[in-house]
């Protein structure tokens, strides 16, 4: 909120002004109550009294939303939804998403070697499906706290046979947070104590209410194990996908969010990043937190070779020159040196404010020491 006073920013943490002006000099800053304080000494002093301070947007935040201009209604198309499962341990997920994931990648494809990206793709049809590959909610909660959306629906396992549980009810205010819809995939109903209707009543508790008792929930029985009712699941994710008309547009400058990414011995940095708008393309250079590079090869969730990835792509990308993070954003740069310049600011960023934390930190072991 630009430059602020002693006395204001006392103001703005609720605390005497001479108070603030004693912590300054404890830190060797003379200053008086009309002097203007610096964004270092007020983060400081804030987190000494327990308070985060809500930072302004950092410039090159500004400098890629300058980068991204508006699209033109007629270039937008439809794209394929994106969906995270989750659901209560040992309800199913990861049952579900193996099974999804065999049931629909035909095996000739790219010699039938499926890749862990962290998130894959398959065919319903004529169309598509991305699912984010990491079951559980920490994939939704880590994107979610770095500010990234890149869910479209939530697919919440509830087994037949166990009920609402507690990560249950969780994953259901994970995704109204969100504001991501929930299907209900309600599973294990081969099990002899399956009891589907008790699912429903105990999800209508928490607000969700199937179609048939006057709701808008859609709920799917499905046995992931023995592979029923899968199909019916995906049209019902392509129908809620079709209701909330998902559209991107492939001309944009590409952008998205890095889904995973880590230090492959072989190859350097790889990050599964899932295109979200424009066209990636091998070539392109992409920052992606404090990290950029050119776009040396892009792979997709089955080992083949990309030249480009469209938007809901999940791929695999190499060339960057660092490990971003989950949920960092990425954005193509036309030209590399203001890539550099970028990330080499958003680096010094970082190793500031760590460095600031870590004098906090010895400020508050002296103090204990005395
Ligand atoms: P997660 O913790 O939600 O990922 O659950 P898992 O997918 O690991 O499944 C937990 C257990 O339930 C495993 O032993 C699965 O084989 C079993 N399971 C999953 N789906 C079904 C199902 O549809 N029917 C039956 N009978 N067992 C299932
Ligand atoms: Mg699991």
């Amino acid at each position: 909120e630009g430059p602020m006073t002693v006395g204001e920013f006392a103001k703005l943490i609720r605390r005497e002004a001479s108070e603030v002006i004693k912590k300054l000099l404890f830190l060797g800053i003379m200053a008086t109550i009309n002097q203007e304080i610096d964004t270092d000494a007020m983060e400081l002093i804030a987190s000494e009294y327990g308070i985060t301070l809500e930072v302004k947007p950092p410039v090159d935040e500004e400098a890629i939303d300058m980068l991204v201009e508006e699209d033109r209604p007629e270039d937008l198309v439809p794209r394929p939804p994106v969906v995270t499962i989750m659901g209560h341990v040992d309800h199913g997920k990861t049952t579900l998403l193996d099974a999804i994931r065999h049931s629909n990648v035909t095996e000739t494809e790219a010699g039938g070697i499926t890749q862990h990206i962290g998130a894959y793709q398959v065919e319903v049809g004529d169309r598509k499906i991305t699912f984010l590959d990491t079951p559980g909610h920490e994939a939704f909660t880590t994107m979610r706290a770095r500010g990234a959306q890149v869910t479209d629906i939530c697919i919440l396992v509830v087994a037949a046979d166990d009920g609402v549980m507690p990560q249950t009810i969780e994953a259901i205010s994970h995704a109204k947070a969100a504001n991501v819809p929930i299907i209900v995939a309600v599973n294990k109903i081969d099990k002899p104590d399956a009891n589907p209707d008790r699912v429903k009543q105990e999800l209508t508790q928490h607000g969700l209410v199937p179609e048939e008792w006057g709701g808008d929930t859609i709920f799917v029985n499905i046995s992931a194990l023995k592979r029923q009712g899968l199909d019916e699941l995906l049209e019902m994710v392509l129908l809620l996908a079709d209701i909330r008309e998902l559209k991107a547009n492939p001309k944009a400058r590409p952008r998205g969010t890095v889904i995973e990414a880590k230090l492959d011995r072989g190859r350097g940095p790889v990050a599964t990043v899932l295109v979200q708008n424009g066209t990636l393309k091998v070539g392109d250079i992409v920052v992606a937190g404090t990290t950029y590079g050119r776009v040396r090869a892009m792979v997709n969730d089955r080992g083949k070779r990309l030249k480009e990835a469209g938007p809901s792509t999940p791929v695999e990308i190499q060339g960057l020159n660092g490990v971003p993070s989950a949920g960092d954003l990425f954005v193509v740069y036309d030209d590399e040196r203001a890539a550099r310049n970028l990330v080499e600011k958003r680096a010094n960023r970082e190793r500031e404010q760590m460095q600031a934390t870590t004098r906090v930190t010895l400020d508050d072991l002296y103090r204990q020491i005395r």
